[in-house]
C-alpha cells in the first residue's frame, strides 16, 4: 500500500474517532480547543440547537441555553469536563430553542447574559410563546419557569481572564432584532447562533427579522478571522459555511423582489420561487415557502 494511502487511511480513522464515541455512536460533545466545548443538538430529544461552553480559570460561560431539558443535558455533559461553577450563560438570541432553558442555568448559579435588544425581545415576546407552547410529557414547559436575561450589553461584552477571551458582539437585526455572536479571537472560534446554520433549519419568520441586514451581517462575519464556526443548527463548520447561508438568503430576497415587481402575491411567489438547489439551507421546500412569505411581507411595504 502506498504511503500516501496509508496516511489518508490514518487521517480518516482519526476523524472517525473524533466524531464517534467508544460505542461507535456519533459523539455529541467536542473539545474544539483546550477548554472550549461544543455540544451538538439531538433533534430526536427536542434538543434542537447546538450549545457550547468555555472553561475559564475560575468559572464556566455557557453559550446558548437551549430548552430546559436540553439545558439539563448540557449541564450533565459539562460536569464531565469541569467542576468549576457555571457563572454565566449567554443567549445568542431570544428564541425558545436557545433561551427557554435559562432557568436551569440560573438555578445552577448562573447569570443570563444577552444583548439589550435580545432582553427586550425576551420580555416582549417570550411570555406569549411560552404560554402557547403545546409540549406534552417531558417536553411540557409547565414543569419549568421562564427566565429573562439579567445582564445586558448594548454592543459588546468581553470576558477575559488571560487564559480565554470571549467577545460577545451584538450584530443584529438579522435573524432577530437582538442577535449577538460569541467570538474567541485566540482560537478563531465563532458561535453564530442562527445567523448561520449548516442544515435546512432556517427561520426568517421572526417579526423583527431583517433579511437584507442579515446578508450584510454575514458579510461582516465573513471578514472576521474565523477557523471554526459553530452554527445554531447543523454540523460544526468553518468560515466557508457562511457563503452558502448568504447565497440562500440573497436568492430568496432577490426572488421575492422580482415577484413583487411582477405584481405576484405572496402565495404565487412562494409557489414559483424554487430554492431547493441551495443545499442544505433550501432543502425543505415547505420551510422555504414559509420564509418566502415572511420576507414578502417585510419587503412589500
Ligand atoms: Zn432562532
Amino acid at each position: 500500500m502506498k504511503r500516501s494511502v496509508l496516511i489518508c487511511l490514518f487521517s480518516c480513522l482519526l476523524l472517525i474517532a473524533f466524531y464517534h464515541d467508544s460505542f461507535g455512536q456519533p459523539s455529541l460533545v467536542h473539545e474544539i480547543a483546550p477548554g472550549v466545548f461544543v455540544r451538538l443538538a439531538e433533534p430526536e430529544k427536542k434538543i434542537i440547537a447546538n450549545a457550547g461552553w468555555v472553561v475559564f480559570r475560575d468559572y464556566v460561560l455557557v453559550i446558548d441555553a437551549n430548552y430546559p431539558w436540553g439545558a439539563r443535558a448540557i449541564l450533565a455533559d459539562l460536569r464531565k469536563t469541569t467542576n468549576k461553577p457555571v457563572r454565566f450563560a449567554f443567549d445568542t438570541h431570544y428564541h425558545a430553542d436557545h433561551s427557554f432553558g435559562n432557568s436551569v442555568f440560573v438555578d445552577a448559579g448562573a447569570t443570563i447574559v444577552c444583548s439589550q435588544d435580545c432582553t427586550e425581545e425576551s420580555k416582549r415576546k417570550n411570555p406569549t410563546a411560552w404560554n402557547k407552547d403545546k409540549g406534552t410529557g417531558e417536553f411540557d414547559l409547565k414543569q419549568w419557569r421562564l427566565e429573562h436575561p439579567q445582564a445586558s450589553f448594548p454592543d459588546r461584552m468581553t470576558f477575559d481572564d488571560g487564559e480565554h477571551r470571549v467577545e460577545l458582539t451584538r450584530v443584529g437585526p438579522a435573524h432577530t432584532l437582538g442577535d449577538a455572536v460569541a467570538y474567541l479571537p485566540k482560537e478563531r472560534i465563532l458561535f453564530t447562533g442562527d445567523l448561520c446554520v449548516t442544515s435546512a433549519a432556517n427561520n426568517l419568520a421572526d417579526p423583527d427579522a431583517n433579511p437584507e441586514n442579515w446578508v450584510k451581517t454575514l458579510d461582516g462575519l465573513e471578514r472576521m478571522n474565523v477557523a471554526t464556526l459553530i452554527p445554531g443548527h447543523g454540523p460544526i463548520g468553518n468560515r466557508d459555511s457562511i457563503q452558502p447561508q448568504r447565497k440562500y438568503l440573497a436568492a430568496m430576497i432577490e426572488g421575492v423582489k422580482t415577484g413583487i415587481q411582477k405584481g405576484q402575491s405572496a402565495d404565487e411567489v412562494a409557489q414559483s420561487l424554487d430554492l431547493t438547489g441551495y443545499h442544505p439551507h433550501g432543502d425543505k421546500a415547505a420551510g422555504n415557502q414559509v420564509s418566502i412569505k415572511a420576507v414578502y411581507a417585510k419587503l412589500k411595504h
